[in-house]
């Protein structure tokens, strides 16, 4: 049943939940060196409240659910959740966005939940800079997780955020990743959304650069074909077994079939990455709403869906400079 319409026509089946704003990084493209200000508990989801609204969704056709952060696994009994959440037979899949530093011991039960997705975040293939980037020295737990992933039957999808002057000399090496392995490496343009409000570089590495850069390098690319609501153009060196991706978030070039939406650890239901919230799912559940008033909410505001995130970000109060880790990447 596919009740999550907007007026564009896009059905909204894909919800990205945020299970905390806390996080064990402090990226430099994310948040300040000494963290984004983070909420008391009794603000955030409990986990039962995530499984009522996860319910709700998916039965107005919500089949896919991302579960993210802040750090997923930083939050206590997030591993039960997930096994909660995989008895609703409703949802197609469930996967996950992670920098991976606390997954290394949980890869067995993310197989036997029928996790079949995970995107781990990973910046740079050298320690140093890794751990310069993430103002942790997690590099060797972070590269463990990325190697018993690819050991598993877990489909990887490597997260590059490219930073000017600091990883986009290490594009061409994340792409020779792909030439043994089946691995989609996907390389992110770098948005506002660290806690500042400004990007750290006037320097544009755009998804047009990023492409040039890696086309001056290697002559023989072929463009996949691109799948309905993909979040990223993805491509292939010709030969090689794996392939690699460029996520245009910041010139938001494939809006248009979006299906999408979003709520924060604190329970902001957001239509778009780029706006500031429609309303609190977590008030309204605890002001007594039933099933039926949330979904009765949910149709409406997904009907309200801004054409594009740039139309969203014009209608904004406030200038975007949340970090990332609170909205739930
Ligand atoms: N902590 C987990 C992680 O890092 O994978 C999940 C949350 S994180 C906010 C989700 C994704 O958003 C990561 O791949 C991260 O690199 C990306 N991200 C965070 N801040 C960003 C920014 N300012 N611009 C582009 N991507 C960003
Ligand atoms: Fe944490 Fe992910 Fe943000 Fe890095 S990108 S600080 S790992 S939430």
């Amino acid at each position: 049943m596919r009740k999550l319409t907007d007026k564009f026509g896009r059905q909204i089946s894909y919800l990205r939940l945020a299970v905390t704003d806390r996080c064990n990084f402090r990226c430099q493209y994310c948040m300040p060196a000494q963290g984004a200000a983070i909420v008391d508990r009794k603000e955030l989801l409990t986990f039962k409240e995530m499984y009522r609204v996860t319910r709700v969704l998916s039965e107005l056709g919500v089949d896919k659910v991302r579960l993210t952060g802040g750090e997923p696994f930083v939050r206590r009994d997030f591993i039960n959740f997930l096994e909660s959440l995989a008895f609703n037979d409703k949802l197609k899949s469930i996967n996950l966005t992670t920098n991976g530093a606390l997954v290394g011991k949980y890869i067995d039960t993310l197989e036997a939940l029928g996790i079949t997705n995970v995107n781990l975040s990973i910046d740079s293939l050298n320690k140093e800079k890794f751990n310069t980037i993430t103002h942790r020295n997690a590099f060797d737990d972070v590269y463990n997780t990325l190697q018993n992933l690819q050991q598993s039957n877990i489909n990887l999808k490597l997260n590059v955020v490219v930073i000017p002057d600091v990883n986009t000399n290490e594009i061409i090496d994340f792409i020779a990743l792909t030439k043994n392995q089946d691995l989609a490496v996907r390389f992110i343009e770098e948005m506002p959304f660290n806690g500042k409000g400004l990007r750290e570089t006037e320097q544009v590495w755009n998804s047009a650069t990023i492409l040039n850069h890696i086309q001056s390098h290697y002559k023989d690319i072929e463009q996949l074909a691109h799948k309905t609501s993909a979040t990223s153009n993805n491509y292939r060196v010709k030969g090689y077994r794996g392939s690699f991706g460029i996520i245009p978030a910041f010139t938001r070039t494939i809006c248009h079939d979006c299906n999408r939406i979003r709520i924060t650890a604190t329970g902001l239901f957001k239509n778009c990455l780029f706006d500031d919230g429609v309303f609190n799912v977590r008030d309204f559940i605890r002001n007594g709403a039933s099933d039926n008033d949330l979904k009765k909410l949910f149709i409406e505001t997904v009907s309200q869906k801004p054409k594009n995130g740039f139309v969203a970000e014009a209608a904004r109060d406030n200038k975007v400079s949340e970090s990332m880790s609170s909205i739930g990447g």
